[in-house]
């Protein structure tokens, strides 16, 4: 009889949790955050003597007074909302991009500082399409007709550089843009990595010019920037110089024979 109520004990839980996970479930998510600080509540979280609940480092900073009564305390571990904190799953905000992680919601913020769904974004500034990288060199070729080419890292080549962006894709798919754009002395070169994240895959870049006649060579190595193009091409690039003379073409016609080189760092 006492093994059958067990079993019976057994099943009714099984059928609450079965419940509980299908529930449609509406939440404040305002709740879940420290009313002093405003940041995600995360274990261990204390609560006065009332029930008002803080985070552990606002807890530290006022250890026997609490916040909202201003009266003095005694802060206890409060288990109950560090398994409820626990429990609650939201999604990340790339799902609209693919990425179909359930993150606990006090870490949603650490996710997404490195998902690698994080949409990466067209930098012309009439076009609003944002993507994660793959998506990108689709749109880049399809919708503003920028040539692209596959490069193998800490191999130099020559490429013929246009007015405008040329795109690099690496062997791993990481997206480079090389863009020149004409000034009085000639064309300007600068070259960034596009990565959704600017604590991703660093690389350096070394640019080459060389010439004949009259004989010259110019060679330049910089880190380069990498971005997610939200505000557009980088401000802030090394700016390789192509004189005007070396130039092929004329204005936005205008072509640049330069050795380009990628090492990952
Ligand atoms: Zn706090
Ligand atoms: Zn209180
Ligand atoms: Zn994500
Ligand atoms: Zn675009």
């Amino acid at each position: 009889m006492g093994v059958q109520q067990e079993e019976e004990g057994c099943g009714a839980v099984k059928r609450r949790k079965v419940a509980a996970a299908a529930a449609d479930v509406t939440m404040d998510l305002d709740i879940l955050d420290c009313p002093v600080c405003f940041h995600p509540l995360r274990p261990p979280i204390f609560q006065c003597t009332v029930g008002h609940t803080i985070c552990s480092s606002c807890h530290d900073k006022l250890p026997d007074k609490c916040h909202f009564c201003s009266l003095p305390t005694v802060y206890n571990r409060c288990h109950m909302v560090e398994h409820v904190i626990e429990s609650i799953k939201v999604s990340c905000s790339n799902a609209n991009h693919g990425c179909t992680a359930r993150i606990t919601y006090y870490q949603k913020e650490e996710h997404e500082k490195g998902c690698p769904h994080a949409p990466c974004f067209c930098p012309e500034t009439s076009c609003d399409f944002s993507g994660p990288p793959v998506m990108l060199v689709d749109h880049f070729s399809s919708k503003h007709k920028w040539q692209s080419a596959k490069v193998t890292y800490n191999k130099a080549f020559r490429m013929r550089i246009q007015v405008g962006s040329t795109v690099l894709v690496g062997e791993d798919g990481l997206l480079f843009l090389v863009n020149m754009m004409l000034d009085s002395l000639g064309g300007v070169i600068s070259v960034c990595c596009v990565q959704p994240h600017n604590t991703g895959s660093k690389f350096r870049c070394r640019l080459t010019l060389s010439c004949a006649e009259p004989s010259c060579s110019q060679t330049m190595e910089f880190l380069t920037k990498s971005t997610n193009l939200y505000d557009g091409l980088p401000k802030v690039c090394f700016p390789f110089l192509v004189p005007k003379f070396l130039l092929r073409g004329d204005g936005t016609s205008a072509t640049a024979m330069v050795g380009v080189m990628l090492t990952p760092q």
